[in-house]
């Protein structure tokens, strides 16, 4: 792997944790206001299905992986998904559409959930993985923005209130822009915390090690050449030691990893 393409994958994976790690100023005053979410649910039902249609008119900038020539795969992360969504945990378990789409980009190490539960999985982050107990926490990790509504309170904060009820409504800038902002999202620091708990959560009474999102966290933090600020800006909340401490705390007991199995699939996308 050329340094270039290192670097990129880096710099990437970055999209996913820096909601907690550049959000450095902020209080507990904005902190309060950001946690009132003045859409409705079903507003973020239809915002999903909006930006769900951008995504699929855009094949240039999100080459979804066809479902029907890539079956076995989805069929493997439906399954994930199924033992997520049965965990009990998830508030709108019937009321979003909890679809799940691959994005297929080996340079783009990131996952994005929109409003009401449209997920979107790089094959750069599939192939980054090393097991199913990773995977299943990251897609937890996901879920939980979308189901926690994280997505619309930061993007209200982000945007503007009338932006979204723009795009709710279908207009086509306000939901281009949206769009724009998603993959990248940054969530306050304490969305990001529920997200890593709810992924614990999830899996806790599964057959599943529960913190496998943590593993993730670990596996970048691991990386030869960590980039410069990760290493100055640990994280402050302790991300992966506050999720196996949950873990412990919960009395999870699940020990999964499934690494063959895991292998195996990611086989599927060469
Ligand atoms: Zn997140």
């Amino acid at each position: 792997m050329s340094k270039k393409i290192a670097l990129f994958i880096i710099m990437s994976s970055l999209v996913l944790i820096s909601c907690e790690f550049l959000k450095k100023t902020y209080n507990s005053g904005s902190e309060a206001v950001s946690n009132v979410n003045v859409f409705a649910y079903t507003q973020d039902i239809e915002l999903g299905k909006q930006v769900q249609q951008e995504i699929a008119s855009n094949p240039k900038d999100f080459p979804i992986l066809p479902k029907a020539s890539n079956q076995k795969i989805y069929a493997y992360i439906e399954q994930l998904k199924s033992t997520i969504l049965n965990s009990g945990q998830i508030k709108y378990r019937t009321e979003f559409a909890w679809e799940i789409s691959i994005i297929d980009d080996d340079k783009t190490l990131n996952a994005f959930a929109t409003p009401g539960g449209y997920i979107y999985i790089y094959t750069g982050l599939i192939k980054f993985l090393d097991s199913e107990d990773q995977l299943i926490g990251v897609l937890g990790h996901e879920m939980a923005h979308s189901d926690r509504r994280h997505s619309t309170r930061q993007l209200t904060k982000s945007l503007g209130l009338s932006m979204l009820l723009d795009a709710v409504l279908g207009q086509r800038d306000a939901v281009e822009q949206i769009l724009g902002q998603l993959a990248g999202l940054k969530f306050s620091r304490s969305n990001e915390r529920e997200a890593d708990e709810y992924s614990v959560k999830y899996l806790c009474n599964s057959s599943y090690n529960s913190d496998g999102a943590a593993g993730f966290f670990q596996k970048l933090a691991d990386q030869p050449s960590p980039p410069e600020f990760l290493s100055t800006h640990p994280s402050p909340d302790n991300r992966v030691e506050n999720m196996a401490t949950l873990e412990t705390t919960l009395n999870c007991k699940g020990s999964e990893t499934n690494v063959s199995r895991y292998n195996q699939m990611k086989a599927l996308l060469n």
